[in-house]
C-alpha cells in the first residue's frame, strides 16, 4: 500500500504506486489537455507531484517539451537567479566492504589501489583545495566499519574545519557516506556538517538487491529509510540522488519525487538538494554493461522536470558530466556544480601515478577551478562560494522560507558577490579577476534593498582591503 507519510520504505516508495504512475503517464502522454493543465499548475511554482511530473516526462510532443524547458529556466531564474555555487569532493578512503556492481570500490576489486588518508594527508589535501579557492567540500568514503568507522569520519571533519591556510578556510563540509544509525547522524550533526548526501542508486527494490549483492548496503529498507534517521538525528539538510543508468529512468524519476514527497510529509521539509549522477567508466567498471543509460536529451529533460517539480530544492551536477552537457543543463535549474575535482584518494596534493589508480570514476570535466569560474562568468553566471545559510542557522525549512519568499536577491545574491570577490582577490588568474570585477560592479546594481546594497558595496571594498568572511 502506498503511503507518503509511512516510515516504511516499501510503503513510501511503493512499487505498485510507481508502476501505476508509469501506466498513467503512458496513457496520458499525448493528452494535450492534461499536459497543459499540469504545465499551468507548474507555473504557480508550487511544484508537481510524482504522477503529474511523470506525465510530463513521458510526453514527447516537441512544443510541450519546449514549454517545460522555458518554465524550468524561468523558475530557476526567479528562485536562484544566476548564481552557481561551487564545491569539490574530497575522497577520504576507498576501503569498502560492499559489493556494489557499478562501483570500483567494491570489496572484490583486488587491483584498485586502496588508500585511506591520515590526518596529515588530509591537511595537505585541504591546503591544496584552499589554494584553489574552495570553501565548500563534500567528503566521500567507502563503507568499512573497521577502516572507516564514524570516529574516523568525525576526526577528518574536525581536521578539515581546523585548517586555516593563508586566507583560506573550508566553511562547509557536506558528507556522503553510507547509511548509518540515528546516533551516528547525531554525531555528524554535532560535528557541524552541512548537508548529508546519500544516493539511493535505484528505487527499484529488486534491482537494488541485485546491484548490491553483498555487504550492509544490500539492505534496501535500511538504505531507503536513512534520510528519516538522519532527520531524527537532527540533520535537516539532506541530499537525494539516483545513479542514472542502472534502472529505467522513468521509474527512478517517480521514486525520487516520491522520496521528496515523503520527507515533506513526515518532516515538513523536502530534500535540500537532488543530485543526478550517471554511471561512468571506472577501474573495472564499463558503463555499457548497464542497459539503462540515458541520452543527453533525456538527461536535460529530467533536470528541467526536477526544477519544475521541486522548485525549492537545489540541484547538483558533478564533473561526471562534460563541459558541454553542463552548459546545456545549467540554465534548466542546476544550482551547484563541482570544479577542479579529483575522485581519487589523495589526488589534490599530488596527482596520482597512473599505476596507482584509486579513483571512483573518470572525470569528464577536467578543467581547473579557475577555468570553471571564468567559463561560468562568460556564460553570465555568478560563481558563488557562499556558505552563509548553514552558518547562520538557515537550514531545513528556514532556508526554504527564504527561497519561497524570493529574498534571494537581498541575501544570496550579495553573499555570492562577496565570496566571489574573496576568490578574485586570493586565487583568480588575471583574466578571471578582470572579468569578475566588472561582473560584481554590474550585479551589485541588482540588489533591490538600498541598505543591503550599500552594506554589500562596503564589504566588497573591505575585502579588497584584506578583510574576509562577511555574510548576510
Ligand atoms: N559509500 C557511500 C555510499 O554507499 O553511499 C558513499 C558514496 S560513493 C563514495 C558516492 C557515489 O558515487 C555513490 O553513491 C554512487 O552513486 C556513485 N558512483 C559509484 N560508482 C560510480 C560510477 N562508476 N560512476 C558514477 N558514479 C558512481
Amino acid at each position: 500500500m502506498y503511503r507518503a507519510e509511512s516510515l516504511k520504505a516499501e510503503e513510501f516508495i511503493s512499487d505498485e504506486e510507481i508502476r501505476q504512475t508509469l501506466a498513467y503517464a503512458d496513457e496520458n502522454k499525448d493528452n494535450e489537455k492534461l499536459v497543459d493543465e499540469i504545465l499551468k499548475k507548474a507555473e504557480k511554482r508550487k511544484g508537481l507531484d510524482h504522477r503529474e511530473a511523470s506525465v510530463l516526462l513521458a510526453c514527447e510532443i516537441p512544443e510541450k517539451i519546449e514549454k517545460m524547458y522555458a518554465l524550468a529556466k524561468q523558475i530557476k531564474q526567479d528562485y536562484y537567479g544566476n548564481r552557481i555555487v561551487l564545491f569539490a569532493p574530497l575522497y577520504l578512503s576507498n576501503y569498502c566492504v560492499n559489493g556494489c556492481v557499478y562501483c570500483p570500490y567494491h570489496a572484490k576489486n583486488k587491483h584498485i589501489a586502496r588508500k585511506k588518508l591520515t590526518q596529515e594527508e588530509i591537511r595537505k589535501e585541504v591546503i591544496a583545495l584552499q589554494d584553489m579557492g574552495h570553501k565548500r567540500l563534500a567528503i566521500e568514503a567507502g563503507e568499512d566499519p573497521v577502516n572507516n568507522p564514524i570516529e574516523y569520519i568525525l576526526e577528518c571533519i574536525q581536521t578539515i574545519y581546523s585548517i586555516k591556510h593563508k586566507n583560506g578556510a573550508i566553511r562547509r563540509v557536506n558528507v556522503n557516506i553510507a547509511a548509518t544509525t540515528v546516533e551516528n547522524y547525531r554525531k555528524l550533526k554535532e560535528a557541524g556538517i552541512g548537508t548529508y548526501i546519500l544516493f539511493q542508486e535505484t528505487y527499484n527494490k529488486e534491482s537494488y538487491e541485485k546491484l548490491h549483492p553483498t555487504g550492509p548496503k544490500h539492505d534496501y529498507a535500511y538504505h531507503t529509510e536513512a534520510m528519516d534517521r538522519a532527520m531524527e538525528g537532527g540533520i535537516d539538510d539532506v541530499g537525494l540522488g539516483v545513479l542514472f543508468g542502472l534502472e529505467m529512468y522513468r521509474y527512478e524519476f517517480a521514486g525520487l519525487l516520491m522520496h521528496a514527497e515523503h520527507l515533506e510529509a513526515v518532516h515538513g521539509v523536502g530534500p535540500h538538494t537532488i543530485s543526478v549522477p550517471r554511471v561512468k567508466r571506472a577501474d573495472d567498471i564499463n558503463p555499457d554493461d548497464f542497459d539503462n543509460g540515458i541520452s543527453d536529451d533525456i538527461f536535460a529533460k529530467i533536470c528541467a522536470l526536477i526544477r519544475i517539480s521541486v522548485p525549492y530544492t537545489g540541484m547538483i551536477i558533478s564533473t561526471r558530466e562534460s563541459q558541454s552537457v553542463r552548459e546545456k543543463v545549467l540554465p534548466l535549474g542546476v544550482s551547484q556544480i563541482s570544479g577542479g575535482s579529483r575522485t581519487s584518494v589523495g589526488g589534490y596534493a599530488e596527482p596520482e601515478p597512473e599505476e596507482e589508480n584509486s579513483a571512483q570514476f573518470d572525470v569528464s570535466d577536467q578543467r581547473s577551478l579557475d577555468e570553471v569560474v571564468n567559463w561560468l562568468m562568460k556564460l553570465g553566471y555568478i560563481p558563488s562560494f557562499c556558505t552563509a545559510c548553514y552558518r547562520e542557522g538557515r537550514t531545513g525549512d528556514r532556508f526554504m522560507t527564504l527561497c519561497k519568499n524570493m529574498q534571494i536577491l537581498n541575501c544570496c545574491h550579495p553573499n555570492a558577490l562577496m565570496t566571489l570577490k574573496e576568490y578574485l582577490e586570493d586565487y583568480a588568474s588575471e583574466e578571471t579577476k578582470e572579468i569578475g570585477m566588472k561582473l560584481i560592479e554590474r550585479e551589485l546594481e541588482k540588489i533591490p534593498n538600498p541598505k543591503v546594497k550599500q552594506t554589500a558595496s562596503e564589504h566588497i571594498h573591505d575585502i579588497a582591503g584584506g578583510k574576509r568572511d562577511f555574510r548576510f
